[in-house]
């Protein structure tokens, strides 16, 4: 068992019982934090007692860590988001820090984060500014270098953690103007608090009570020691750490959704007749759901150690998705409760109205998924350009390879984020594998499914009109493209698409398959594909995942307690 698989044990042991009303990890207590916007306290110190932060501090810095893959960060946000979404931010917060030192830090950079952590303090990256929205070059926060000191003074947005961090990651200015005028400072607060207040809490519409605020930097000093990577790097470090971050988004939006389905699962099953089957229907889309984002997920995750060169696309696909399906999965629950799922005080409700609210704060923690979306449209072009045709010998090869490399049974090595770009420079594997995918599933498939192939050749054709609307769009228009916007979630649905198939071979089939890419396909939410065998195959793969291993809300004592 692998360091992190014991951890993850003894995390999953530590939240025990979420129906238990009196346990600090239980759904009630976090309702009742929610509404008091209690800080959690309590919590947080069992599970930094639990050994929870040398989990996200890198093992191979010899500081103490034990953090090897993100396969392990993602699960570790997914299990705190899905008892109380508000836990993540307050014990993983300190990972946007944590990357940029990864990709930039020096030893003794490393070894004082590290020190910091592990005595149970934060780190947060302050990098947004008030007003100018996500363009960071329009950002005003200014480091004037004196000797060997620089000076900082500016006004950060929205920074996690910014009462009680330790320490702030500052972006700031230290030259004329363009991506190369910014660098990264790591501000010690403790001798020089007076500079960095923070302003009153913002007052969120979910994770209610957690630690974010704007901060005003007041002639803060900070030694050229403290430099993070070279003059100018600062924006550039940024976007590359940003792809790590998102996962802590992407765990915080898959959590909620997670215990949402289990626990409307639990109630409809013990409705008479075991529920409506229109209720099942709903249930069984929002499950096939949350398993195209668990996928994306998943694969985002192995890229970070597998291929790194293709992981910015990756993750923003996996955010897009994540932010997309999550949001569709909570309008089917709600559906599937009709009315009661409007009520404030039937308990069932209460925790899914929470976990819906806090699951929509969670999609701005990071970037803004529009400006992700655009980012990643904005990649098409050059992926469009590097997508030689592969012959066949090399896209047979691939074929098998990134269904090794998806493969749960095969353990996902240590991540490589040096070798993390801000873009995708080197293509695109999953969709360049499109093109003939169908034709490659039909032979590798043990159980010939004609859906699975038709989908697959639906998503190729679309791939293409996909690929020529852009080439038609940029020869249109120089410069804001809000249209290509829109380009980069149909992207996204596609490499999704890929993703499930051979994440479905490297599992040895999946039943849920068809299902999965009709939902990945469909137009709207009320398209209709002549399928019901679809839903029916969904609906007793739900029922098995929720009666399987983990079952805790299976039995009828917990149908009683819910
Ligand atoms: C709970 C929480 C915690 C946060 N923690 C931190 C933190 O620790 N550190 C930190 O620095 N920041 C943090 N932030 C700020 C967060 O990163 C913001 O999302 C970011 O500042 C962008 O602001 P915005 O979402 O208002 O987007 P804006 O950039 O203002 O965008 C608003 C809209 O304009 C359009 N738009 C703008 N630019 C583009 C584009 N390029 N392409 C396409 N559309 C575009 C889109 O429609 C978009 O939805 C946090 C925010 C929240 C809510």
């Amino acid at each position: 068992m692998t360091t992190s698989a014991f951890y993850l044990d003894r995390l999953r042991t530590l939240l025990g019982d979420p129906l238990d009303d009196d346990h600090p990890f239980s759904f009630a207590t976090a309702v009742k934090a929610d509404l008091t916007g209690d800080s959690l306290d309590l919590q947080a110190t069992a599970l930094v007692e639990s050994g929870f932060i040398r989990q996200i501090i890198p093992a191979h810095w010899k500081t103490g860590g034990e953090l090897v893959d993100l396969e392990a960060v993602l699960e570790m946000a997914r299990l705190l988001a899905g008892r109380n979404p508000s836990l993540m931010p307050r014990l993983m917060y300190s990972i946007g820090a944590i990357t940029v030192l990864d990709l930039a830090g020096t030893e003794a950079q490393r070894k004082i984060l590290s020190d910091w952590l592990l005595a149970g303090h934060s780190v947060a990256l302050a990098v947004n500014e008030p007003g100018i929205r996500s363009d960071l070059i329009n950002n005003q926060t200014k480091a004037e270098r004196q000797g060997d000191w620089y000076v900082i003074n500016g006004r950060k947005w929205l920074v996690g953690q910014a009462e009680k961090a330790r320490a702030l990651m500052v972006m700031a200015k230290t030259g004329a103007g363009g991506p190369a005028a910014f660098s990264l400072f790591l501000i010690d607060r403790q001798p020089q608090w007076e500079s960095t207040l923070p302003h009153p809490r913002a007052e969120l519409s979910g994770m209610r009570g957690i630690d974010v605020a704007d901060v005003d930097i007041d002639v803060a000093c900070v030694n050229v020691a403290n430099r993070v990577g070279g003059e100018g790097e600062g924006i550039e470090l940024v976007f590359r750490a940003e792809s790590v971050i998102k996962l802590l988004s992407i765990g915080a939006m898959l959590g909620p959704c997670e215990s949402a389905l289990r626990l409307t699962y639990g109630e409809i099953s013990k409705q008479a007749n075991g529920g409506h089957p229109h209720q099942h229907f709903l249930l069984a889309g929002a499950y096939a759901d949350y398993r195209i984002m668990d996928s994306v997920a998943k694969a985002a995750a192995r890229f970070a150690s597998f291929r790194p060169q293709h992981f910015p696309v990756a993750a923003a696909v996996a955010k897009q998705i994540a932010q997309e399906f999550s949001s569709r999965i909570f309008t089917s629950l709600m559906a599937a409760l009709g009315a009661r799922s409007v009520l404030a005080q039937e308990p069932v409700s209460a925790i899914l109205q929470k976990l819906r609210r806090d699951g929509e704060v969670a999609q701005y923690m990071d970037i803004n998924p529009q400006v992700n979306l655009g980012m990643l449209a904005n990649q098409l072009p050059s992926l469009t350009k590097r997508r030689t045709k592969l012959e066949p010998g090399l896209a047979d090869a691939l074929f098998a390879q990134l269904q090794a490399e998806l493969s749960p049974s095969s353990p996902c090595p240590a991540m490589v984020l040096a070798k993390v770009p801000m873009l995708n420079r080197a293509g695109e594997p999953l969709t360049d594998l499109l093109p003939g995918l169908a034709e490659r599933f039909a032979k590798a498939a043990s159980e010939q499914d004609s859906a699975v192939v038709d989908a697959l050749h639906e998503a190729e054709a679309r791939f293409a009109s996909l690929e020529e609307g852009m080439a038609e769009l940029l020869a249109l228009r120089q410069g804001e493209r809000p249209e290509a916007v829109n380009a980069g979630a149909q992207f996204a649905r596609l490499y999704a698409v890929s993703c499930c198939a051979l994440s479905a071979l490297a599992e040895g089939g999946d039943a849920l398959l068809p299902f999965m890419l009709q939902r990945l396909l469909a137009g709207d939410r009320y398209a209709f594909g002549g399928e019901d065998r679809f839903y029916q195959a969904a609906w007793h793969r739900l029922a098995e995942a929720m009666g399987a291993g983990e079952d805790v809300y299976g039995d009828e004592r917990r149908h009683a307690a819910v």
